[in-house]
């Protein structure tokens, strides 16, 4: 199979899975640069994942569907062009020989989905939108922390070797933060170095992958005593997970 992240508007990516004749994209937000991927590679759409209901995630639905017929799967409680398969948590998707998992992840967005499959080329793969961003997460426009929280402690739960294809390449802003956050963690210093490479270069930083993500991410590690010191020099109101995770992510988003 051939994983490639397809680069729309300022930092999106829409990702492309293929096996040389079949493919799908996860939120199109734009049609063009996908129907310019799937020409040069004379490849057919079967199948558009849908995370959240945000334009720069679903705007090229509809240019899509009609140029191709592929069939759109989203989540069951958001608007998004019609018509396509409403997915919850617990239900399966078949596409391109691949199973995906629903998984429940709200708090960017209330009712935003994710995509998991155990099982693509040897490893995992994970489809999570907005949610989970390499060194970082979304922000939340519709949930509450608590929300958000149990969300990546969902996505935290998978197998390490889970590659992540988050939707924006934020990774350098988002290692930024971290690093004010957690000034001594070693291997978040090593991955910001590989990850200025990679730009200097032109390359993206994704996927990422789980077990990377619990080292180095400060929004999957608030349960850590020197993040908790951390988050309380912000807020000394912080005196449990989710108050924690709330100001962490209130820190982010006034962090210059
Ligand atoms: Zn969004
Ligand atoms: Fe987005």
């Amino acid at each position: 199979m051939f994983l490639i992240p397809v680069s729309a508007f300022a930092d999106n990516y829409l990702w492309l899975l293929h096996d040389g004749k079949r493919a799908l994209v996860v939120d199109p937000g734009d049609a063009a640069p996908v129907l310019q991927a799937l020409q040069d590679a004379h490849l057919q759409l079967e199948s558009i994942l849908v995370t959240h209901h945000h334009a720069d995630h679903t705007g090229g639905i509809d240019a899509l569907r009609r140029a191709t017929g592929a069939q759109v799967y989203g989540p069951a409680t958001e608007t998004i062009p019609k018509p396509f398969k409403a997915l919850r948590e617990g239900e399966i998707l078949h596409t391109l020989g691949l199973v995906f998992q629903v998984l429940d992840v709200p708090g960017h967005t209330a009712g935003h989905i994710a995509f998991y499959t155990p099982e693509m080329d040897g490893a995992p793969l994970l489809f999570c939108g907005d949610t989970l961003f390499s060194g970082g997460c979304g922000r939340l426009f519709e949930g509450s922390p608590a929300q958000m929280l149990s969300s990546l402690d969902k996505l935290a739960a998978l197998p390490g070797a889970t590659r992540v294809c988050c939707a924006h390449e934020y990774t350098l802003g988002n290692l930024r933060f971290a690093r004010a956050v957690e000034p001594d963690n070693k291997d978040l210093a090593a991955f910001e170095l590989d990850c200025l490479e990679l730009r200097r270069q032109g390359k993206p930083t994704l996927p990422s992958s789980i077990g990377k993500e619990v080292l180095i991410n400060p929004f999957l590690r608030t349960r850590q005593a020197g993040i908790m010191a951390a988050v309380h020099r912000f807020d000394a109101s912080t005196h449990d997970d989710t108050t924690v995770f709330a100001a962490l992510r209130q820190w982010k988003n006034q962090f210059k």
